[in-house]
């Protein structure tokens, strides 16, 4: 059995200066492949330059909603060159943060806006950051028919959650499903289609219970994953084949044949 951690930042400080103990320590507890995602133009670099030559890291690139206000021309110019590179596999994170508003709202969905139609002309998936915008985010993504992704780290309600599975969208759950006070997640993750969910961490952010306010880790994925097992009520090893399955078709990745040995 093995996982994927779909939404990771090997690339943050935070994780960076130590990142191939976290990738260990994440191997000996069954994550295998990990997509690192870009949140800046540096931390899209970097996202790049650690998975490039390695069949087990993948990359997004792209500029988060606190950072939009540096999503200019010449940003977007560097992002659509390195977007091109193998190892990308989506688009972000990316989205609208109306709860901290870093950016100015206007000029967030400029940067939204121009990064859904660079993977729109790519053909890439996007990995979507929505906090406190779920209504605007919709309405934006209905404008791109043709993009599909993840509606990562999802906190909106059932009636958003529903919206955002018919326009395509997969649903990115983490840390938060493990909180005490995560009633309404957990009640969207039992009754949602099996194959739009995808696992993820948000590492170096939103550690799981019991280790809630710590530093996250990729090594955590499996608390995740036992909590919406026992909501789906389904074995552990039936819910890493339909998420492997769910990554696969997503991110438009190779199975992995065979876990390489840790050690
Ligand atoms: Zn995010
Ligand atoms: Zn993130």
């Amino acid at each position: 059995m093995h996982w994927t951690d779909t939404h990771c930042h090997l690339n943050h400080p935070d994780l960076y200066a130590e990142w191939q103990a976290v990738l260990f320590r994440a191997q000996q507890s069954g994550v295998h492949r990990f997509i690192l995602i870009g949140y800046d133009l540096e931390s899209s670099q970097r996202a790049v330059e650690l998975a490039e030559g390695s069949d087990l890291l993948y990359a997004a690139v792209g500029i988060h909603p606190h950072d939009a206000s540096r999503c200019s021309g010449d940003t977007l110019h560097h992002l659509r060159e390195l977007a091109q590179h193998p190892c990308v596999v989506a688009i972000g994170e990316i989205g609208l943060d109306f709860y901290r508003d870093l950016s100015p709202r206007t000029v967030q969905h400029e940067a939204f806006h121009a990064q859904l139609q660079l993977a729109a002309e790519l053909g890439l998936p996007v990995v979507i950051h929505c906090r406190d915008a779920y209504d605007e985010l919709l309405e934006v993504l209905r404008d791109y028919p043709s993009v599909r992704g993840v509606l990562h780290c999802f906190s909106g309600t059932a009636e958003q959650a529903q919206r955002g599975l018919e326009l395509g969208y997969h649903l990115g759950i983490g840390g938060v499903v493990t909180f005490k006070s995560a009633e309404t997640l957990r009640s969207i993750v039992r009754t949602m289609p099996h194959d739009r969910l995808l696992l993820e961490t948000d590492a170096p952010y939103l550690a799981p219970h019991p280790y809630r306010g710590k530093r996250n880790e990729p090594a955590y994925l499996p608390l995740i994953a036992q909590q919406v097992a026992a909501l789906w009520q389904v074995s552990l090893d039936a819910l890493a084949e339909q998420t492997e399955r769910n990554v696969e078709t997503l991110f438009r990745l190779q199975p992995l044949r065979k876990v390489p040995p840790t050690g």
